[in-house]
């Protein structure tokens, strides 16, 4: 392993990290943020194999800690991968300035960063987020304000051709989880993804029955996460995309931003290993 980990404290050390690993990185765009040229990237590891997870992170700069757990586990990720012969699609970063600068948004402050769809109601009218059990006439992917994200749109359409078996965005959460440090957007299969929410929860507290609130396009929509850390809720982000499109694993990892790096590299790793075991088994 030659990966160098130190201490990550921007995007250019995050790549750095990448540069160390054996897999080469992609150029997929590049954007110019309060005069810094950054170089969007990705990596394809395992390439032969066809049975793939694709993984996120990095949407929102103040949940820093989620791209370089992600780093941090890499190298076992790739080889637990091609153990099970999955190849892996990987976004290490989708926003270096906001990573950089440590804040939701990119340094332009282009929002939301994480909109890629709207659902289309029988009455005509478009929404970012769903009511539970809403029903929808159709959806239509929308371009986002945010540069990077339109790159990454861009990138990703050939990956909604033949959808891959299985997504995951990283992500974390600031403030509002009383009751817990861990929690996971699903959209089906919950008895599969219980399971290792139960796993999981060795490690950390599960947040249970927290209220949220998903604001879309002026449309408030409250929920609450279950007894088991879960909530289903489509609300047009990456993953409501590729679970649309037909990807049979969709989650989204939650973990607070407190939380210690080695634990949130814990707990997405695991993720990452469960989802590459279904993806497998398949
Ligand atoms: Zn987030």
């Amino acid at each position: 392993m030659k990966e160098k980990t130190g201490k990550i404290t921007s995007y250019q050390d995050l790549i750095f990290g990448y540069r160390h690993t054996d897999h080469r990185l992609h150029t997929y765009g590049k954007v110019k943020e309060d005069d810094k040229k950054y170089t969007l990237y990705k990596i394809i590891a395992n390439a032969r194999y066809k049975k793939t997870l694709l993984i996120t992170t990095g949407f929102h700069g103040e949940e820093f800690n989620a791209p370089i757990a992600l780093l941090h586990t890499f190298d076992k990720i790739v080889t637990y991968a091609k153990k099970r012969r999955v190849r892996l699609i990987v976004y290490p970063c989708v926003n270096p300035s906001g990573f950089d600068l440590r804040q939701r948004y990119n340094a332009s402050d282009e929002q939301p960063n994480n909109d890629f769809m709207r659902y289309v109601m029988e009455n005509g009218e478009e929404l970012g987020v769903l009511e539970k059990d809403e029903h929808f006439v159709h959806y239509n992917i929308v371009d986002s304000p945010a540069k990077e994200v339109k790159l990454l749109k861009k990138d990703i359409l050939k990956y909604l051709l033949i959808p891959p078996d299985g997504m995951i965005d990283l992500h974390q959460q600031e403030g509002s989880l009383e009751n817990g440090e861990i929690y996971a957007y699903v959209f089906d299969r919950t008895p599969l993804y219980r399971r290792i929410m139960r796993k999981l929860g060795k490690i950390a507290p599960i947040a249970k029955n927290d209220l949220c609130t998903s604001n879309e396009d002026r449309r408030e929509v409250f929920y609450r996460i279950n007894e088991d850390g879960l909530i289903v809720l489509h609300d047009g982000t990456i993953t409501d995309l590729f679970y649309q499109k037909g990807s049979k694993f969709v989650v989204t990892s939650e973990t607070k931003t407190t939380m210690p790096l080695e634990k949130v590299a814990a707990i997405n790793l695991i993720w990452i290993k469960e989802l590459i075991n279904l993806i497998a088994s398949k």
